[in-house]
């Protein structure tokens, strides 16, 4: 369902337009520095987990110089991480455009502005150093199965596991290292790649990360037995190897990491399904036809194309976004009664 907030509909706070340091904070207390901005809902894959297969959806993009404003006034409020995604941000035109811009806001806001980019990887290669280039900062690829009928299968796209592998290895030669890999574990489907993803980072270098599948997906794959808790893939990987758990790399981190005995190869396990970390997020989304979405599993977006639309300054556009940052949802209820899954996929939201 699509809520549209015209600012006098969300009643003024004095708390969300009086922040002494000027940040975005919602009602429980928690600062908003994370954004994650999808360019296009367009996909080249269609991973059987994430996708029906049938094509026929409309699409929906703004133009990038919408985007590219849309980041400056988000920086100004404080936010320090951006990441750009999809649908696949690299069938984005302009998408090197929009990295150079938002670059820029490095000089203007936050020297240590964070811009990373989560791809499929299938048009990384040739990309991997204009990326570098425009000001991309790190790189995250998904990759479900490391080997390449099992990779195929998923993806619905032929010869797909050798072009992600050339262009995750074409991103750590452009300077994009450590690239992270994520992949997302579904009971009976590739649970069976744990150990071979183990051996997959100490070889190549990169960060493994596990997700927990979460109920996203355009059609019914979803159940809790589906899920493979994190407690289950850390003794798999013992037993490969035995695991060394890392420090967390900053308050709001979430993943739990680790790496093996002798310290080759980096693991993450992301859990927020049967470890839900919502008490520490530090994110909102845009989803590639202009709403804000507070939480994943939000039942309604907030319309901020549709206040640029009618004229708003920068300004107006700061004040709204604080009072529906405000607003963030407490937490998800997966796998409580009554859970209602969002009425956009994961391809829709912007992963
Ligand atoms: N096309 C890009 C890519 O493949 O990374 C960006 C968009 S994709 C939707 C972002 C991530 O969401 C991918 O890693 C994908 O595996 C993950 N994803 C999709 N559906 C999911 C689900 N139901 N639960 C957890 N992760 C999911």
């Amino acid at each position: 369902m699509l809520s549209i907030l015209e600012p006098e509909q969300l009643a003024p706070s004095a708390a969300a337009d009086a922040e002494p340091d000027g940040r975005l904070r919602d009602s429980h207390n928690r600062t908003i520095t994370d954004l994650r901005l999808s360019v296009t809902d367009r996909c080249n894959y269609r991973c059987v987990y994430c996708r029906t297969g049938e094509d026929g959806t409309q699409y929906s993009e703004l133009p990038i110089a919408d985007y590219a404003r849309i980041l400056r006034v988000f920086v100004s409020l404080g936010i320090e991480k951006i990441r750009l995604t999809g649908g696949e941000p690299l069938l984005r035109q302009g998408l090197l455009d929009l990295i150079r811009e938002t670059a820029q806001l490095r000089s203007d806001f936050v020297p240590s502005l964070d811009i990373a980019l989560t791809t499929n990887g299938h048009l990384l290669a040739p990309l991997a150093r204009p990326l570098r280039e425009a000001g991309l900062s790190r790189i995250t690829v998904s990759m479900d199965a490391v080997d390449s009928e099992t990779f195929a299968r998923i993806t619905r796209v032929p010869g797909s596991f050798e072009r992600v592998r050339d262009g995750i290895r074409a991103a750590q030669d452009a300077g994009l290292g450590p690239v992270k890999v994520n992949c997302v574990l579904m009971r009976g489907f590739n649970d069976s790649q744990i150990e071979a993803f183990a051996e997959f980072s100490r070889n190549e270098g990169v960060i493994v990360r596990f997700i927990e599948f979460m109920p996203l997906e355009e059609g019914r794959t979803w159940a809790p037995e589906t899920v493979i808790p994190m407690d289950e893939i850390v003794a798999r990987l013992n037993a490969v190897r035995p695991l060394v758990e890392l420090p967390p790399n900053h308050l709001s981190e979430t993943a739990r990491r680790f790496t093996f005995d002798d310290g080759r190869g980096e693991i993450g396990i992301i859990a927020p399904v049967s470890r839900p970390f919502c008490g520490h997020c530090s994110r909102v989304r845009l989803t590639s036809d202009g709403k804000v979405r507070t939480c994943l599993f939000s039942q309604s977006d907030h319309d901020l194309v549709g206040l640029m639309q009618r004229g708003a300054s920068d300004d107006d556009m700061r004040s709204w976004i604080r009072r529906v940052v405000e607003r963030k949802e407490a937490r998800h209820h997966i796998g409580e009664p009554g859970f209602l899954k969002p009425s956009r996929s994961m391809v829709h939201i912007g992963g």
